[in-house]
């Protein structure tokens, strides 16, 4: 019975923010981008593969664990278990595409099907063949957050942060001169408050688990430090990208695995609850989610990505804010490619971006468009 009332209590209070939504004016000001690495789109529509839960290869001995938290009969039910906010909130006011079983493609146009590659695809528009290891130099390329940088309005309110460290050569930090906030760096520099000194307190003294490794940071600390970062400087314009889904996935855990991804989920649901309750941000930002690459589809393949395994080119994203229409999960798409999403953000902020190499076509108009599908 309880149950009952907080459910009705609930679908009412979702309905009053779709319709709250609805009425607002086609204005985007903000834009906040958030990735986590390597997360399949399987788990995204479907939730916990239950072959991978049960296989002993991957569970840990965290089986019944498992079960009791992310299991449900239908795919459905399972992928609101494992990514709730996205299931309630962006499925209610957004738009989900990368489902294939749903005919909806989302596809990396690099060969290489790993994470530079990836992020350097989707922040400069442009799938450069020379970019091709995660060993690579500072990015020759100019991506759309400096650009960003340079145009009226935004100058200074533009940043990123990451729990790789790889993302200060990825947006070349030293040219593109934005902050980048990434792998084991302080936050707040040059004089961090005392909620950046605590962070970076709490950084530097915990041990990092062997699975991160050297470049590579939990994304507790991203997570705080990004959060931070817009209750202070209120940036039109934030990437926050995560780490520990690809992390685990590596190491075959895939309890961890799917903890991280809920993790991520939860965060965004914390996030989002601030953007609509502060006046800056409140029904005027766009919030955009999505992942570098895919992962292999087979039971012994998922912890993998690269060329030769099949699946790792293929990925999803989410999108919410005023102007998009809510049309949920998206069937029968168009494929889409990471390489578009550059210019698909700068539309929605009313630019076109411009640099020295060419851009990809944003796709602003296939999320707007309020017609009927047939
Ligand atoms: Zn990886």
């Amino acid at each position: 019975m309880m149950i009952q009332m907080k459910k009705l209590v609930f679908i009412f209070c979702m309905t009053i923010t779709a319709l709250s939504y609805s009425q607002t004016s086609d204005s985007i000001e903000n834009i906040i981008i958030i990735t986590t690495d390597g997360l399949r789109w399987q788990e995204v529509f479907k939730g916990m593969d239950t072959l991978i839960a049960s296989d002993n290869r991957y569970n840990q001995k965290q089986e019944k664990e498992l079960f009791e938290t992310y299991w449900a009969a239908s795919a459905a039910e399972r992928r609101e278990k494992l990514l709730p906010f996205i299931w309630s909130v962006i499925e209610a006011q957004g738009q989900l595409y990368g489902n294939r079983d749903c005919k909806s493609n989302v596809n990396v146009t690099n060969k290489y099907w790993f994470s530079y590659p990836g992020y350097s695809e989707m922040f400069c528009g442009y799938a450069d063949k020379k970019v091709n290891s995660n060993a690579y130099t500072f990015n020759p390329n100019t991506n759309l957050f400096e650009f960003m940088n340079t145009q009226k309005g935004f100058e200074g309110k533009v940043a990123a942060f990451g729990a790789w460290e790889v993302f200060d050569k990825i947006l070349n930090e030293p040219r593109s001169k934005i902050p980048v906030v990434s792998g084991g760096d302080s936050c707040g520099m040059p004089e961090p408050d005392t909620v950046e000194s605590a962070i970076n307190k709490s950084k530097k003294e915990t041990p990092n688990p062997e699975a991160l490794g050297k470049e590579e940071y939990g994304d507790m600390f991203t997570y705080q430090a990004s959060k931070h970062y817009v209750e202070k400087h209120k940036p039109r314009v934030i990437f926050i990208g995560y780490g520990e889904t690809d992390v685990w996935a590596h190491w075959s855990q895939y309890a961890s695995y799917l903890n991280a991804a809920h993790q991520f989920d939860q965060w965004m649901n914390d996030l989002w609850q601030y953007i609509q309750n502060d006046p800056v941000y409140k029904n005027k930002t766009l919030l955009f989610i999505s992942t570098d690459h895919g992962r292999g589809y087979k039971e012994n393949e998922w912890t993998n990505h690269n060329r030769r395994t099949k699946g790792s080119n293929q990925i999803w994203f989410g999108v919410m804010g005023p102007g998009v229409t809510a049309k949920g999960e998206v069937k029968n798409s168009k494929t889409l490619y990471q390489k578009q999403f550059a210019e698909t953000w700068a539309e929605f902020l009313n630019l076109h971006f411009v640099c020295d190499h060419k851009v990809a076509k944003g796709f602003k108009p296939v999320l707007t468009d309020t017609s009927k599908k047939k």
